[in-house]
């Protein structure tokens, strides 16, 4: 089988993969051929007897940078090997990671992600290669690998043929602009606590009322920033049109 999507990643650590990924859904899937996976060891395309790869920051400050010319190096490789991929970088200075962009790249051929250490990557490694600078999220790990990891899963899951028995996720959190309604399974009383009767009822129409304003009422506590966005989408629909999609939930 020829893997619908591939990933190239470079790292100073490529013992630490597939990691994660060789479990569950993404390691059958990667048994399987359905993805595939190529680490470059960035430390190969070092030029002097230590392998360095980083260097003191211009203009002084804590740490280590990884040098552009090794980088550079190493990532035309990739290339080489697989011109049709586009390039990531994993860092906090990048585009965020959402859902949406994790389904663009999972429709497309896979991708070369370089991941960072120390104080993150020479500025110039991107002004002379294409590469889009992507972060998971507003806090700082100690290297890109773990984020390669989160942005790998969420795109394996959404591969033609790895999710298996269950939909396409539609319901999921963040696919509505919403989170999604909290789950419940048996047993049906655990420490006091029972499971909503609602969705005990058999009453189709009813448990989606109730998902509907869990959702709701969840994100409106939890993430105000997604619901600012959910209400003004909302508003700014036609009201014809607002009250046909409610009908239609
Ligand atoms: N000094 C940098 C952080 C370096 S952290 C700064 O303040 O911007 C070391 C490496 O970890 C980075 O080069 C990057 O590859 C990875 N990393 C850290 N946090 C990340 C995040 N939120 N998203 C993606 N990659 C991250």
């Amino acid at each position: 089988m020829t893997p619908s999507f591939s990933a190239s990643v470079l790292t100073l650590y490529p013992e630490i993969f597939p990691g994660p990924l060789g479990y569950s859904l993404a390691g059958r899937a990667l048994k399987e051929g359905i993805w595939s996976l190529d680490t470059i060891p960035i430390r190969d395309f070092a030029t002097d007897r230590h392998h360095t790869v980083d260097d003191t920051p211009s203009g002084g400050g804590a740490g280590m940078v990884m040098r552009a010319d090794i980088l550079a190096r190493s990532l035309d490789y990739a290339c080489q090997q697989k011109p049709q991929l586009p390039v990531l970088a994993m860092t906090p200075r990048g585009y965020p990671l959402t859902q949406s962009k994790v389904r663009q790249l999972a429709s497309g051929p896979g991708a070369i992600i370089l991941c960072g250490r120390f104080e993150g990557i020479d500025e110039r490694l991107f002004e002379a290669r294409s590469i889009e600078p992507i972060s998971i999220g507003d806090y700082i790990l100690s290297g890109g690998e773990t984020a390669a990891f989160t942005l790998l899963d969420a795109c394996i899951r959404l591969l033609p043929g790895v999710m298996g028995g269950t939909t396409s996720g539609d319901e999921e959190s963040f696919e509505s602009g919403l989170l999604e309604y909290p789950q419940y399974t048996r047993p049906v009383e655990w420490e006091g606590l029972s499971i909503p009767e609602v969705l005990r009822s058999g009453n189709h129409a009813h448990i989606k009322a109730w998902r509907q304003a869990m959702s709701e009422r969840d994100t409106r506590l939890r993430r105000p920033d997604l619901w600012e966005h959910y209400r003004s989408v909302q508003v700014s629909r036609p009201l014809a049109r607002g009250k046909k999609d409610r009908n239609e939930k």
